[in-house]
């Protein structure tokens, strides 16, 4: 490598995103002609609904969207935000409150770039998704990761946060639904991290991504409404991508107190401008309009995910806890390791799931990616016949022995 020297090490400390490199290699296999399935993704197999993308259309053809527009967003937008996260979550803020970011992910990275100073340490509950952790680092902070458990549904408790909290902690990150494990918190569990929270003047970025995604008895609920008194300690990041089919448009947002959003505008004034105009107008026509196709996906979803813990569950070596949220199921592949599999012995879920893909073309992410070994994450925001196949050939494959 001519210039790896030259590479600032900022950068060299980055690891590039497991999730996304696994649909890249699976995307590579299916070009040459393999029949790949993958679980890896984490987005829906859906079309965006066509009103959203009838209103990018008429505004890719007005002449008003070919120009800059404010970098915090348009002023429609922020308001339907504003009337959205009231309508869905109950917390009620002001359009000074919000700045529409290029995804989610980016509303992710500018929280951690607005609130955290070199040294600072970040408590993250794993297993966690892939990027916070690099978000956390790339402002000069430190992930101080905090393990959960299966036994207590991947969710986090106020002892486990109280051993891990230090006077140089500044930010909890709370994800729920959470990627990748698929658990809510209930009520009483986001009262009490929000309370502990509120209580020592730490701050919260809550990621509320998929909190239309909720199945069975299991409720979404907002900490900054459940605790008021944490508000103004606290980042909402959202976006558009899982509620809508529109993880390819690009647009999130980030709501917190005014000077957060004045500050996370200013980096983004000079990061990125606007967010694209056309996309900005799918968006406000997505969070502006009903949840009748939402509901539509939620329930494919919700079928999906009944089947998918059925398959995996009848699969001598995998158990697996339901999901209550998201589309990703997070099984214990334990039992698949150190035993023979297709001719090799895995001896990680890392190499399990390289074995997959070598032998029976099934991409899943392995847990290691999210800091939980031994389990993987599959998604099931993938076709009805797509999820059946991958997963009986992962059975034939267990089945088979050797
Ligand atoms: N938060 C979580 C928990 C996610 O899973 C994702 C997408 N994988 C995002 C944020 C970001 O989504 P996007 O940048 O596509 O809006």
């Amino acid at each position: 490598m001519k210039h790896g020297d030259s590479i600032s090490r900022r950068a060299q400390a980055v690891s590039p995103s497991a999730t996304l490199a696994i649909t890249a290699k699976a995307r590579e296999l299916r070009a040459e002609g393999k029949p790949v399935i993958g679980y890896g993704a984490g987005e829906p197999d859906f079309p965006t609904p066509a009103p959203i993308v009838e209103a990018a259309l008429r505004a890719a053809r007005d002449p008003k969207s070919h120009r800059y527009s404010p970098a915090a967003g348009q002023p429609d937008l922020r308001d339907a935000i504003v009337n959205k996260t009231q309508r869905d979550s109950g917390f009620v803020v002001d359009p000074s409150q919000v700045v529409v970011t290029n995804g989610g992910k980016h509303a992710v990275y500018q929280t951690c770039q607005v609130l955290v100073d070199p040294g600072d340490e970040v408590l993250l509950p794993s297993p966690y998704w892939v990027t916070y952790p690099e978000a956390i680092a790339l402002a000069g902070g430190v992930p101080v990761i905090v393990e959960t458990h299966e036994s207590s549904n991947f969710t986090v408790s106020v002892d486990q946060l109280d051993a891990a909290v230090t006077d140089r902690t500044k930010m909890l990150i709370f994800v729920s639904p959470s990627n990748p494990t698929g658990a809510v918190y209930t009520e009483e569990q986001i009262r009490a991290v929000g309370e502990w929270a509120a209580a020592r003047g730490i701050w919260v970025m809550t990621d509320e991504i998929y909190e239309h995604l909720v199945y069975g008895d299991a409720v979404f609920h907002s900490m900054p409404v459940v605790v008021p008194e944490m508000a103004d300690r606290c980042v909402v990041v959202n976006g558009v991508a899982k509620t809508y089919a529109m993880t390819g448009w690009r647009v999130g947002w980030m709501i917190g107190p005014p000077e957060v959003a004045a500050a996370a505008t200013r980096i983004q004034s000079h990061l990125t401008s606007n967010v694209n105009n056309v996309a900005q107008a799918a968006a406000l026509e997505a969070v502006s309009g009903s949840l009748v196709t939402v509901e539509l996906m939620r329930k494919a979803f919700d079928k999906r995910r009944h089947s998918m813990i059925e398959m995996l569950e009848s699969i001598d070596g995998i158990t697996c806890a339901k999901p209550q949220g998201a589309f990703y199921a997070f099984p214990n592949m334990t039992g698949l390791l150190n035993r023979p599999l297709g001719g090799r012995t895995p001896t990680s879920t890392l190499e399990l799931a390289e074995l997959l893909l070598d032998e029976v073309n099934v991409a899943i992410v392995p847990g290691e990616a999210f800091g939980a070994a031994g389990y993987a994450r599959l998604s099931f925001a993938l076709s009805d016949a797509d999820l059946v196949e991958g997963l009986e050939r992962i059975a034939d494959l267990v089945a088979s022995g050797e």
